[in-house]
């Protein structure tokens, strides 16, 4: 099995390269963001709870992403492995995701760090928000707090993944074919 962290900030590109990615080499994609999307567009209690922080930019409790991965992990078959995409954005669920796979006879083996400038990150993410019609991607204000959230509580994960030794920064500038190829020369050393 084999096991890819997607990093980066908002809009740099994560869920666009976790789609193609997980189709070429046959893992799972999974995205914290989506799984909680759908948790609001079913409506659910655990949807609803959720709606006001993810609307402001702010990240859900630990404890809540860690369940879903967790529930998706158990219940997989039939792939190579698994491709994380927005998750982890602490540091304690990289700890917390580095012991659930260790559990099961696994480890993180690749963690892809998308570098992308916060112009290009709002740029793009404006519009995103023509189509996507997410409430978070809308608002200027929004967008800058979701990339300060990510600056002051996701990038210390890197941290975590270069102590790891599997940390590659990858640049996420340019058309999503090439980029596409920057990530693909990175899983294949180590797959
Ligand atoms: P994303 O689609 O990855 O940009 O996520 C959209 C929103 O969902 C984020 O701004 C957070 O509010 C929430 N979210 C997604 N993944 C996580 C996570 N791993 N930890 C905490 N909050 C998350």
């Amino acid at each position: 099995m084999i096991n890819i962290l997607m990093f980066g900030p908002p809009g740099s590109g994560k869920g666009t390269q976790s789609v193609t990615l997980a189709e070429k080499y046959n893992l799972l994609h999974l995205s914290t963001g989506d799984m909680l999307r759908a948790e609001l567009a079913a409506g659910t209690p655990l949807g609803k709870k959720m709606e006001a922080i993810m609307a402001a930019g702010e990240l859900v409790p630990d404890d809540v992403v860690i369940a879903m991965i967790a529930g998706k992990i158990d219940a997989t078959t039939g792939k190579a492995g698994f491709i994380f995409d927005g998750f982890p954005r602490t540091v304690e669920q990289a700890e917390e995701l580095q012991k659930m796979l260790e559990g099961r006879g696994m480890k993180i083996d690749l963690m892809l760090v998308l570098e992308v400038n916060d112009t290009e990150l709002m740029d793009r993410m404006k519009k995103r928000a023509l189509v996507s019609g997410r409430a978070d991607d809308a608002d200027e204000n929004i967008i800058n707090n979701r990339i300060a959230v990510y600056r002051a509580k996701t990038e210390p994960v890197i941290v975590f993944g270069r102590k790891a030794g599997v940390s590659r920064s990858v640049d996420g500038v340019g058309t999503i074919d090439d980029i596409f190829g920057r990530l693909c020369k990175e899983i294949e050393t180590v797959i």
